[in-house]
């Protein structure tokens, strides 16, 4: 390959359209961060804007900073902002709760709005488990017959979507593997089987195009905390196709999806449109954060960093497998395009131990069961050498079997 040494990935560096938006990030000097598909990086607006909202709204403003500041209008001002990002349009989206409260939610919604003879909800086994552990959740708790059906390949969506299910519920790369799916030709396919289809964004936000409109999705949740740099916990987001807001009911009806919340009415009145999907206050500060993840966004397209993200990738692959042959990795992220979203993971057996001794080195990435090791590319600050040094660290670290096999896992990997 043309890109076998540290000058031509300098080159890359140097040719990168891309490269100033590093400066918008403030990260640590001498690591090599490739776990911004995890926690993305912090903003460097992020420090002046926590000031601002702890200081100045919080603590001179007080509770009049829920009109001044508008507080209480940041969920759907967010999602107005993060709309164009996923291909959806103004107050169709807000950013609120966690993506698991969301996809309870939005499922609930989904199964109302369907009918009731359709009863099941398929999905993958390889889907982040809170996915699945959210709908088994719900569907316990409603004890109307609905079941679960876990797919093991995506061949296997052709039969089991089918005239039984109420809902197809996907992640659009998975969180593991990196596998990307094809969301128009999915979601056509389901709903000619009479099935809603629900989105999960939590690993493609940010990271790939993403056109909801175009692929006539349903529903839609995701993280910002994720490739949208929001901070660790930022609330998530939530999106209704605008043809069910009318339809569109919710269990956790809290006073803030009420029409006129102030009114104070002892009688629930569900709000227009996609305020129905909100529940209660909202964490406010952790809120304002995402503002200035989302605002790097617009000094660029998805298609720019699209193109970079595939470039990052498919120089990480290229790389480790010629530098790094016969020291016991496999790939698991699929190599086309089509099918990969930007993070790529490679097993190891002993891919726990690897991964701390890479970290203990600078180079952040993280450990998924069973002995993957997940390796995240944030095309907004991730640079061209970065990937050639984090590969020659592992080189290194592989060639000296320089890892405690022993390891012991901490709390989160
Ligand atoms: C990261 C991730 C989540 C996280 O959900 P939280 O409620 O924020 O903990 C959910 N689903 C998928 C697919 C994810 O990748």
């Amino acid at each position: 390959m043309t890109n076998s040494s540290r000058a031509a990935c300098q080159a890359l560096d140097a040719d990168d359209p891309l490269a100033p938006l590093r400066t918008w990030f403030d990260l640590p000097p001498g690591m090599i961060y490739l776990d911004g598909n995890s926690l993305g990086a912090r903003p460097h607006a992020a420090l002046q804007r926590a000031q601002q909202v702890i200081q100045q709204e919080w603590g001179h403003d007080l509770i009049r900073s829920w009109n001044k500041a508008g507080w209480f209008d940041l969920p759907s001002r967010l999602g107005n902002k993060l709309a164009p990002l996923i291909g959806a349009g103004e107050n169709e989206v807000v950013v609120t709760d966690s993506t698991s409260i969301n996809l309870f939610k939005l499922l609930a919604g989904a199964l109302q709005i369907q009918a009731a003879s359709r009863k099941v909800i398929v999905t993958e086994r390889d889907n982040f488990p809170t996915d699945i552990y959210m709908a088994q959740g719900l569907t316990e708790w409603l004890d109307r017959g609905y079941r679960i059906h876990l797919i093991d390949t995506p061949q296997e969506l052709t039969t089991a979507v089918n005239a039984e299910t109420a809902v197809l519920m996907l992640t659009h790369v998975n969180y593991r593997s990196g596998h990307l799916h094809d969301m128009q030709a999915v979601t056509q396919a389901a709903q000619e089987q009479g099935a809603l289809v629900l989105w999960d964004l939590a690993h493609s936000a940010g990271a790939v195009p993403i056109d909801l409109h175009a692929a006539n999705a349903d529903f839609a949740v995701g993280c910002t905390y994720k490739y949208l740099n929001g901070g660790p916990g930022a609330p998530a987001f939530a999106w209704i196709a605008p043809r069910h807001h009318a339809q569109f009911r919710q269990p956790l009806s809290g006073w803030w999806s009420h029409q006129a919340p102030f009114t104070m009415q002892p009688a629930f009145a569900p709000g227009e449109g996609i305020r129905r999907a909100l529940c209660g206050t909202q964490p406010v500060i952790s809120l304002a954060m995402v503002e200035c993840g989302l605002d790097v966004f617009a000094q660029t397209d998805m298609h720019a960093l699209r193109r970079k993200s595939l470039a990052l990738t498919d120089l990480f692959i290229a790389l480790v497998e010629s530098r790094c042959a016969g020291l016991g990795l496999a790939l698991v992220t699929p190599r086309p395009h089509a099918q990969r979203g930007s993070h790529v993971s490679f097993t190891h057996v002993h891919g726990y131990a690897v991964m701390r001794e890479l970290i203990a080195h600078g180079v952040i990435g993280d450990y998924r069961e069973p002995q993957v090791m997940r390796f995240g590319f944030t095309p907004l600050y991730t640079q061209f050498t970065d990937v050639w040094d984090a590969v020659s660290i592992l080189r290194r670290i592989l060639a000296d079997q320089d890892y405690e096999i022993d390891a012991r896992q901490e709390a989160v990997t």
